[in-house]
């Protein structure tokens, strides 16, 4: 399999050189060449999920050297456990909030950080690398918890001052001197542009990105989609809708790429906040150049989603338009599916997944599977305004919380933060 620009303005390159890499030299992100078609019927759901995962992404790692690393990155990230939790006879969620970070990110950060650790294992010397991280909340700890043990790694996190929660930002602080979290005083859109410009300046010997514009986190996110849409078929005899809390699109990308590859996906709904960036784009409305909106459901709070360009590099508008449709939740929809979530179903979820619960409350159509995208324990402020009570985080999950640091603060700029990281903290 090879990977192309979606700017197809360079040169086609491996899997290892997309992963290495993070973006194409066109500026462009990677993606395959062409999707894979699954052999469903033979894929057996009874073998467990690391085997069944493995069948999945195999097409995507053939030819390249990381192949024989597919088995351990599977591993890494397809122990964690992802129930398929039914709500009705015709309703299900898939909770991707069991692991390290307790949010589905956990997923990909430990699939790429095998695949890196990999990388590095077979290069020698080893050089010292840095892998950036932009985050709106949630990826910047996955991606910690999940590098921070790989030897010769600094993590550099950069995240929006003041725009994530306290257990978020504790994830992002609670780790070794070899994670460097850096509170910017801006956006994540503003984080994402510095991280852009930190790359470009320097060698891929030197550096990488985690954010999901590199495919070795994209990828694995396919598996699980396409794990519940077979299982969910199976017990009912029924192809199941999905809806995605979006930002970024990465998500859903895996779950437009499952579809493709001919997994039991009837359609895709992609629940919003109040950036309206995706819905002005589906209806066709010039989206003007808007500033990112502050919500509830904050690791959604993206301007414009930066793997759209890869999806419509994967099938035109006509066709997009035909598999799926966005729903946007504004604040009040957000507490108000919190709130109904709770009283009629005794359930707690985060704001984010509140966005697919709103969606789900206009469907006229049965069948459907909500993604649970993180555990409502790390939004407790929100719950408890809403509800009045608050989950709490897994036992160890609040150990590990209980070690959080101070963050540097800096300004919204790529010198500020190249000074900071020359000043050789937390090397
Ligand atoms: C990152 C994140 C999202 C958005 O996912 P994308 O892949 O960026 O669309 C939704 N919910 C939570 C909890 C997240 O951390």
């Amino acid at each position: 399999m090879e990977y192309r620009s979606n700017r197809d303005a360079s040169p086609r390159v491996s899997l290892s050189h997309a992963i290495a890499t993070g973006t194409a030299p066109d500026g462009g992100l990677y993606l395959p060449t062409a999707v894979p078609r699954a052999d469903v019927a033979a894929l057996n759901l009874e073998t467990d999920r690391v085997r069944f995962s493995e069948a999945v992404l195999r097409p995507y790692f053939t030819g390249d050297k990381l192949e024989v690393c597919l088995r351990r990155a599977c591993e890494a990230a397809f122990s964690l456990s992802q129930p398929l939790r039914f709500l009705e006879q015709s309703t299900a969620m898939l909770e991707l909030y069991h692991g390290p970070t307790c949010a589905f990110k956990d997923f990909g950060a430990r699939f790429l950080a095998q695949c890196v650790g990999f990388q590095r294992e077979t290069c020698w010397p080893m050089p010292h690398y840095d892998i950036f991280v932009a985050t709106s909340g949630d990826t910047g700890g996955a991606v910690a918890a999940a590098f921070h043990s790989l030897p010769g790694v600094r993590v550099v996190v950069l995240f929006p001052s003041g725009r994530v929660s306290a257990p978020q930002r504790a994830h992002l602080s609670c780790w070794p001197n070899n994670v460097l979290p850096i509170a910017v005083d801006g956006s994540f859109d503003d984080c994402q542009c510095i991280v852009r410009e930190l790359l470009s300046r320097s060698s891929i010997e030197q550096r990488t990105c985690a954010n999901s514009i590199n495919i070795g986190r994209l990828l694995p996110q396919i598996a699980y989609t396409a794990w519940a849409a077979v299982r969910y078929q199976r017990l009912t005899g029924h192809a199941p809708g999905f809806i995605v809390p979006t930002g970024n699109l990465g998500n859903a990308l895996g779950a437009y790429m499952a579809r493709t590859m001919g997994f039991p996906v009837r359609e895709i709904v992609l629940a919003t906040n109040a950036n309206r960036y995706l819905a002005d784009y589906f209806n066709d409305i010039a989206a003007a150049p808007t500033s990112v909106v502050h919500t509830l459901a904050s690791a959604m709070d993206v301007a414009k989603p930066g793997n759209l360009a890869r999806v419509t590099a994967l099938m035109n508008r006509d066709e997009l338009l035909a598999c799926s449709e966005v729903v946007l939740a504004q604040d009040a929809d957000i507490r108000a599916a919190m709130g109904a979530a709770f009283r009629q179903r005794g359930l707690a979820v985060c704001p984010h997944t509140a966005t697919a619960l709103h969606a789900l409350g206009t469907r006229r159509t049965p069948h459907w599977v909500v993604v649970a995208t993180a555990h409502p324990g790390k939004f407790p402020e929100v719950l408890r305004s809403v509800t009045g009570t608050a989950p709490e985080l897994p036992v160890a999950v609040q150990r590990q919380l209980a070690r959080a640091r101070p963050c540097t603060p800096v300004a919204a700029r790529a010198d500020a933060v190249e000074a900071v990281l020359a000043a050789g903290q937390a090397a």
